[in-house]
């Protein structure tokens, strides 16, 4: 459970987020949408620490980020724009293994977390594969899957789709369908709604750092929100 209270952000002069108030439920499928700049990283940034409120607080499962860095990342899992620039290994089972050897779990929990968060991502057999070899789409399924290995009671995901053709958005949605069905909590940011609204229980839209919608995605009335409406 996300609850995030009356929390602003400032970078410098500019208010990036203005007294933003949402809860996240735990089996949740939640879009976070809105125009650029509209504050979305920012807010998803505070759900594990790397920014500090302003005003307001984010509690993960009762406790505040701030009191509990720790168990704040360890309960979300977070998948950043570009996810070239967090790969730590060379090798996709090394990569997904890192997160896990850094919670010091034994050999067997870790190989176990490794092949679970591979096959889930649909990347089964492709351990000693070389990342650089994957193709876009392979590449975001495997951030996935390094965060899955941290079996996370959210997975959230900074724009999933920039840079995929056709095929591998394809790919990466059918993932996220699948994780969802299973009860993993997901929260996907991106000003891009075709496909992903349909797997959605709710619809949350950022405007210029305020929460300007919050209901059950319609396909109707997105109009002048700065988002791209479904197909
Ligand atoms: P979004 O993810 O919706 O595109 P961001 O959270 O990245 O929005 O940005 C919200 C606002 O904060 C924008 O006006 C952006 O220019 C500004 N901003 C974001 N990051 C920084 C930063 N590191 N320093 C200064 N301003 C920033
Ligand atoms: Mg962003």
């Amino acid at each position: 459970m996300i609850e995030v209270r009356g929390l602003s952000h400032r970078y410098g002069e500019a208010l990036a987020l203005d007294s933003v108030s949402i809860s996240i439920a735990d089996g949740e499928f939640v879009v976070l949408a809105g125009p650029n700049g509209s504050g979305k990283t920012t807010l998803v940034r505070h759900w594990n620490g790397l920014l500090d409120p302003d005003a307001g607080e984010v509690l993960v499962n009762g406790l505040a980020v701030e009191e509990d860095l720790v168990a704040a990342r360890s309960a979300i899992g977070m998948v950043f724009q570009n996810p070239r620039d967090g790969f730590v290994a060379a090798r996709v089972d090394a990569d997904v293994a890192f997160g896990p050897e850094n919670l010091g779990l034994a050999r067997e929990e870790i190989d176990r977390r490794v092949e679970e968060a591979l096959a889930a991502v649909n990347l089964t057999g492709r351990n000693e594969d070389r990342i650089e070899t994957l193709s876009g789409g392979e590449q975001e399924r495997l951030a996935i899957a390094g965060a899955l290995a941290m079996e996370p009671d959210h997975l959230v995901l900074d724009e999933p789709f920039t840079g995929l053709d056709a095929f591998a958005r394809e790919s990466v949605l059918d993932r996220l369908e699948a994780l969802s069905r299973e009860g993993t909590s997901v929260v996907v940011v991106t000003h891009d709604l075709r496909d992903v609204l349909e797997l959605a229980d709710r619809l949350v839209v950022l405007s210029s750092g305020r929460v300007v919608r919050d209901e059950p995605p319609e396909s109707v009335g997105l109009e002048g929100l700065g988002v791209r409406p479904p197909c």
